[in-house]
């Protein structure tokens, strides 16, 4: 069975992280008899460089003419002064929005091997963590109009935030049929004591949840939700939020992980096809030195294998293969710990591969 595979290297450390996941992927490939056929374009600050916008027409059109596109990072501070509808970021915007994936979902997984990273204190931390944040992304003030203009002598910003009832049902049926997989219980999260769209949101979700009787359902407001992150982690399945608050919180619940480099993602529409990128940026400060961990972008395959691509025991396997080196106790430098040895990027990849045969 072939499998295209669009492949953005973009920036930063990405190339460095995504060669590592594709070596996976090959292995993986090998093992099972699968063919991955890869197809690489130009998104980001490369193709800033290359062909002065972040987003060539050519490139999106391999977004939209593939099974599911593996991304490392985009942007950098080298193309912070650029202008905005250019921006390395708007190339993500641009294929999300073009490839309808209003579903982002970030699993926060706290690896028993490294429990020492978390900045939790170990009685919260051994708890365990264990959810899924389902975050709305294509919606939401990201998405709404964004003016700045002189008013009464002063300038001024707007950013609108705007949610349309189909955007919000959508992405709360995905986060029900996500939880009956999982511990079926739902958090919602929104601001409506203060926002007209969280009133909405608060609305829909509920009617959502009547058709999802075994799934239970509560809500929760972001500050609440922002401090029970950190006070009481293990408490959630599954959080279902929109765009903005979605994007501080599951940085949020990455962090109290541990590293930001474990932790993977998938964004989702209505087919089967996804995007898969790990969750952190482009760490600029780190690119080029082989020093970044490649886990949170090994694991997105696996999420691409198992979400878009129906291979379960694919998936299992890179994801056996990780958690076999994390107990060897090997380790990248942002996680590392006591007793550990630490590894470069590469030889992370050539151990997680050694796991895979
Ligand atoms: P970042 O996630 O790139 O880095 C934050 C910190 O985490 C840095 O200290 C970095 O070294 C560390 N880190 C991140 N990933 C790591 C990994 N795999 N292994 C080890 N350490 C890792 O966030 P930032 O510094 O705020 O952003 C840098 C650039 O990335 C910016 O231009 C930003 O716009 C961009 N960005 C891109 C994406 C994306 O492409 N999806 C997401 C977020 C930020």
């Amino acid at each position: 069975m072939e499998k295209r595979i669009t492949v953005i290297r973009g920036d930063g450390i990405g190339p460095e992280i995504v060669e590592q996941a594709l070596r996976v992927l090959t292995r993986v490939a090998e093992k099972y008899g699968r063919r991955f056929v890869y197809q690489e374009i130009l998104a980001g600050g490369a193709a800033i460089d290359a062909c002065g916008t972040s987003l060539p027409e050519e490139s999106l059109q391999k977004c939209l003419d593939c099974d599911s596109v593996l991304l490392g990072a985009v942007g950098g501070p080298k193309w912070d002064g650029v202008p905005k509808e250019i921006r390395p970021e708007a190339a993500l915007l641009g294929i999300r929005s073009a490839m309808g994936l209003y579903a982002n979902l970030r699993p926060a997984r706290l690896f028993p091997q490294l429990a020492a990273a978390s900045p939790l204190k170990p009685e919260i931390a051994g708890q365990g963590i264990d959810l899924m944040l389902v975050r709305e992304l294509i919606g939401g003030a990201y998405f709404g109009e964004h003016r700045t203009g002189l008013e009464n002598g002063e300038l001024v910003a707007h950013d609108d935030m705007v949610y349309a009832a189909h955007e919000i049902e959508r992405i709360a049926r995905a986060a029900f049929a996500i939880a009956r997989k999982r511990s079926s219980r739902v958090v919602s999260v929104d601001k409506a004591n203060v926002l007209d769209t969280s009133r909405l949101w608060r609305k829909v979700v509920h009617e959502v949840a009547a058709e999802f009787p075994d799934v239970s359902c509560t809500d929760m407001l972001v500050d609440n939700a922002a401090m029970q992150l950190v006070k009481n982690p293990a408490q959630f399945d599954v959080i279902v939020t929109e765009n903005l608050f979605g994007d501080i919180l599951s940085d949020e619940a990455s962090m109290v992980t541990g590293s930001i480099g474990m932790m993977a993602s998938a964004s989702m529409g209505d087919g089967t096809r996804g995007m898969y990128e790990p969750i952190h940026g482009s760490a600029p400060d780190i690119a080029g030195k082989d020093l970044a961990n490649p886990i949170g972008t090994i694991l997105s395959a696996a999420m691409m294998l198992r979400y878009s691509f129906d291979m379960p025991d694919e998936a299992d396997c890179v994801e056996q293969a990780v958690n076999a080196v994390l107990d060897a106790g090997f380790r990248t430098a942002d996680c590392m710990s006591e007793g550990c040895t630490r590894l470069s990027c590469s030889q992370m990849g050539d151990r997680i591969l050694g796991q895979i045969c």
